[in-house]
């Protein structure tokens, strides 16, 4: 069957803050952007209900309406926002080709990859049921949610270790949820949960089920390597088992970490390809905010800019 060939100017791929911030500033700079939202249009945030911690909305905003209006916003200054998941990557050409939902191709002159990252959930259905009623990966966004509660932080890494300090400072009790008998994380990390009176380390469990009725969360069921089950009570269940950059199709192309995140170049939003541009979580092992994310597809856009002047 032969492809349709579009050719766009500055292709963004991604729907969340860093693709339609990218979008926006793109727009308003005339570079015609075309942005792929792929089958989650809105990102990370969606799974997530009022975010109280970007910057302007001083009694909070609904997760779903940001992203909405950030899309609008670009759409509003002439950016054309397709559904879409991009499916084949060829950055060896210019300009650069693309493939999206295996059948339309697309030819970029610049690219700018928002593609963000997915936290791991340990699978459990019970899990999948209270997402957003209790169940989350993001302490920073959900924690202030559980003040003077009892939640629980599964995983021994760094970010299950920092997610656990940040919420002890918020909650009566902590309790991590750890599969082995050791702390993978880095031993400043290890010394300041262990210094901290309100986290108690569950050692050598795994979670069976996320427990809870109409109001949300109420606990979990743990069992111990010893085969022993037993239960916890919380309000709050914390996943901080990883993430997953969504950078499998261009780690081919652009330079990637150990972890899979796009490098990028200093501050800038440059990858080790010229003319592809990456913003958000992709390359962002550490902050993963929205507003982090919005500022470097920002950064990305006028990058891109700058790109398609010469
Ligand atoms: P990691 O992969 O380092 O740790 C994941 C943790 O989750 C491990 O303790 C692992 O256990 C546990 N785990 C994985 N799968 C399961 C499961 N199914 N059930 C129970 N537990 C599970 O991920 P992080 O997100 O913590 O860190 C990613 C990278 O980012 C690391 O390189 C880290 O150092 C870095 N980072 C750095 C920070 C900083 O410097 N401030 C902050 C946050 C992250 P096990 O050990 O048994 O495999």
């Amino acid at each position: 069957m032969d492809m349709e060939i579009q050719h766009v100017r500055c292709l963004i791929v991604g729907g969340g803050p860093a693709g339609y911030t990218a979008a926006i500033y793109a727009s308003r700079a005339a570079l015609s952007p075309v942005l792929y939202e792929g089958n989650e249009p809105g990102g990370q945030l969606t799974t997530t209900t009022v975010i109280e911690n970007y910057p302007g909305f001083p009694s909070g905003v609904d997760a779903n309406k940001l992203m909405n209006d950030m899309r609008a916003q670009a759409e509003g200054l002439g950016a054309d926002i397709r559904r879409g998941t991009v499916t084949g990557v060829d950055l060896s050409v210019r300009p650069f080709r693309l493939v999206v939902d295996g059948v339309t191709e697309v030819e970029a002159d610049a690219l700018i990859i928002a593609t963000g990252a997915t936290a791991r959930y340990l699978g459990l259905p019970s899990e999948q049921k209270f997402r957003g009623l209790g169940v989350s990966a993001c302490a920073t966004c959900d924690g202030f949610f559980y003040r003077k509660k009892d939640v629980a932080v599964v995983g021994g890494g760094d970010t299950a270790c920092e997610e656990a300090s940040y919420l002890a400072g918020l909650c009566r009790k902590v309790y991590m949820i750890v599969r082995r008998d050791v702390l993978r994380a880095s031993d400043a990390m290890r010394r300041r949960v262990f210094n901290t009176p309100n986290i108690e380390i569950l050692w050598n469990c795994n979670t069976r089920e996320v427990l809870g009725d109409d109001s949300g969360v109420t606990g979990a069921r743990l069992e111990r390597s010893s085969g022993e089950v037993f239960d916890i009570k919380v309000d709050g269940f914390f996943l901080a088992i990883g993430h997953h950059p969504a950078s499998d199709l261009f780690s081919k192309w652009v330079k990637t970490d150990e972890n899979g995140y796009i490098v990028t170049d200093g501050v800038s939003s440059r990858t080790s390809v010229e003319g592809v541009f990456a913003a958000g979580d992709v390359q962002d092992p550490h902050y993963r905010q929205a507003v982090n994310a919005a500022a470097s597809g920002c950064r990305a856009a006028l990058d891109a800019e700058k790109y398609l002047q010469r």
